[in-house]
């Protein structure tokens, strides 16, 4: 294997990289080189100066991993990854300490004058009065965002003997309990907080969180640190609420363009700048290159990374739960596909029982599709495209939850519809596999070896011609399952058979007086 790290990682990681792979050092490799030379690489590793684009994606050839030694990944097209099928990881633990003590740091400095009365000193004034400070003891810190950084504030500010108030609507109340601090609502945490800092990501939903309203709404003198992402406060409408007093001051690690150029913040005493260096300690640098160089490890050795950007991560409970009905999945795929007839339309998948209850069905969803879109594309399909493959091929996916498994513990009904015809088949897993249905017929086979499954019109005599011409070719019948609906209609035979049934078998069989069609399947 050989893996190309671009940019300049902490070398523990490199050096555990070495031990399973070829790899390439090139921290200074330009665009137009990392596009002629990626088709080698199995996988690249980097930070944030090099561009992992969709040209760069689509000449890997054997690209499986492409790993982000911190959090943000807005350096790598996850998109055009996904559509190959290529999995993006990053480590998004390895910061939040780090990024913790920026935000103390920055909440202290702002506190006590810090940086200005270093200036001052430095500039030889001794102006004592007037860096007058303020305690955080006592004071109410407002954290929006109480994910893995802000959990890390919280702790670092209760030591400071501060109250915390917290804006985050999706954690828990139990969560929240077991952090012993109240969750508020966001006009709450504006109109009473001390001190204000933001731990959210950027989305559509937190861009320009903080704009003129909420700083209308906050106490005099606030003070607000953003050392999240740029474009969650609005830039324009700090600058004037600073200007008019509202704001005791802010601190800023983040911004919307960076570096900020132009901005009138940057003539302001009351704000402290940082160049975005949330992240940036040495601790923090190892952790995740040494996390990102596991990852990738694991890649390798054929495990799941743990951080996977495009596709959805178990924990080792989840997996084990839900390990079973991978394969069920993958019978029902792989079985699907080989009754398909034209072009494949709509896959409807219902998960019942138990099934029904557990999270992340998606994962199950996706070893399904795989073998039903791998045989039939010459692109790759695995469980990270799956998904994007069907959807570019204009293929419905539904998911549905039944708590009904028909006498089942737990069951998986697929119906797989195409040009011609609608198949529907549910499988279960009973100690093992097990198809249980197959269209209106019921039966319980392990799907394993050869079957076959033959239309034909429901006479006397016509089973037995069947049987007879599969006789002929020493094809051996194991079990035997007929149905119909109505007297002398169309009825459907499914037969377990010993032996692989030739092509040339089958287009005898479909050739027999009253069978309409013949379908073999290995499973
Ligand atoms: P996280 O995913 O662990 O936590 C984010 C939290 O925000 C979650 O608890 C989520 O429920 C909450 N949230 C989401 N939308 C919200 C909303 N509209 N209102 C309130 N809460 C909301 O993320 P994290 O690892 O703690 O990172 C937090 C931020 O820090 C991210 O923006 C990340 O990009 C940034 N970051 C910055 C640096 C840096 O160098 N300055 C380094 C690392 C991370």
């Amino acid at each position: 294997m050989k893996v190309i790290i671009a940019d300049q990682i902490n070398e523990k990681g490199i050096k555990n990289l070495e031990e399973v792979a070829d790899v390439v050092v090139d921290f200074s490799i330009t665009q137009e080189e990392l596009i002629s030379k990626i088709k080698d690489f199995d996988a690249i590793i980097v930070r944030s100066r090099t561009k992992v684009t969709r040209a760069v994606i689509e000449a890997g050839e054997k690209l499986k991993i492409i790993a982000r030694a911190g959090v943000g990944v807005d350096n790598v097209d996850v998109e055009a990854a996904t559509e190959r099928g290529v999995m993006v990881v990053n480590a998004p633990e390895s910061a939040s300490i780090t990024v913790a003590e920026l935000t103390i740091g920055l909440i202290l400095a702002l506190a006590r004058k810090i940086s200005i009365a270093d200036k001052s000193v430095k500039e030889g004034r001794w102006e004592k009065s007037k860096f007058m400070g303020t305690e955080l003891n006592g004071k109410t810190l407002g954290i929006i965002g109480l994910g893995r950084i802000g959990t890390q504030v919280l702790k670092r500010a209760k030591a400071f003997g501060m109250s915390i108030l917290v804006y985050d609507p999706y954690i828990t109340k139990e969560a929240a309990k077991e952090l012993g601090v109240d969750i508020v609502d966001f006009q709450t945490l504006l109109k009473n907080s001390d001190i204000m800092t933001i731990h959210v990501p950027l989305s559509p939903e937190t861009k320009y969180l903080i704009s003129k309203d909420q700083f209308k709404m906050m106490k005099e003198n606030a003070i607000i640190v953003n050392a999240a992402r740029g474009g969650i406060i609005n830039e324009d409408d700090l600058y004037e609420a600073l200007k008019i007093g509202k704001l005791g001051g802010a601190a800023l690690d983040v911004f919307e363009k960076e570096p900020p150029e132009v901005s009138p913040l940057l003539t302001l005493d009351n704000v402290i700048l940082t160049p975005h260096i949330g992240a940036s300690t040495k601790e923090a640098q190892i952790d995740a290159a040494v996390r990102v160089a596991n990852e990738v490890k694991t890649v390798f050795e054929g495990g799941t990374p743990k951080n996977v950007i495009n596709m959805p991560v178990l924990d080792k409970e989840t997996l084990q739960k839900v390990k079973p009905h991978f394969k069920v999945a993958e019978k029902l795929g792989n079985f699907l596909i080989q009754t398909a007839k034209g072009n494949i339309k709509e896959v409807n998948i219902t998960y019942c029982g138990e099934l029904a209850e557990f999270p992340k069905q998606d994962i199950i969803t996706r070893f399904l599709l795989k073998e039903i879109l791998d045989p039939i594309l010459t692109e790759p399909v695995n469980l990270i495209n799956a998904h994007s493959v069907a959807k570019n091929r204009g293929i419905i996916i539904t998911e549905g939850k039944r708590s009904d498994a028909k006498g089942h513990k737990n069951l998986i009904k697929v119906g797989m519809q195409d040009d011609e015809t609608e198949m529907i088949i549910e499988g279960t897993f009973n100690e093992e596999p097990r198809i249980v249905k197959i269209n209106d017929y019921k039966l319980n086979i392990k799907p394993k070896g050869n079957m076959l499954i033959v239309k034909y019109k429901d006479l006397p005599g016509t089973i037995g011609t069947i049987g007879t011409k599969l006789g002929e070719h020493n094809i051996n019948i194991a079990t035997m399952q007929v149905g119909r609906k109505d007297l002398g209609g169309e009825a459907v035979m499914i037969l377990k058979v010993d032996q692989n049934v030739l092509k040339d078998i089958v287009e005898e069989v479909k050739r027999l007086k009253y069978v309409y069609d013949v379908i073999p399947i290995n499973l």
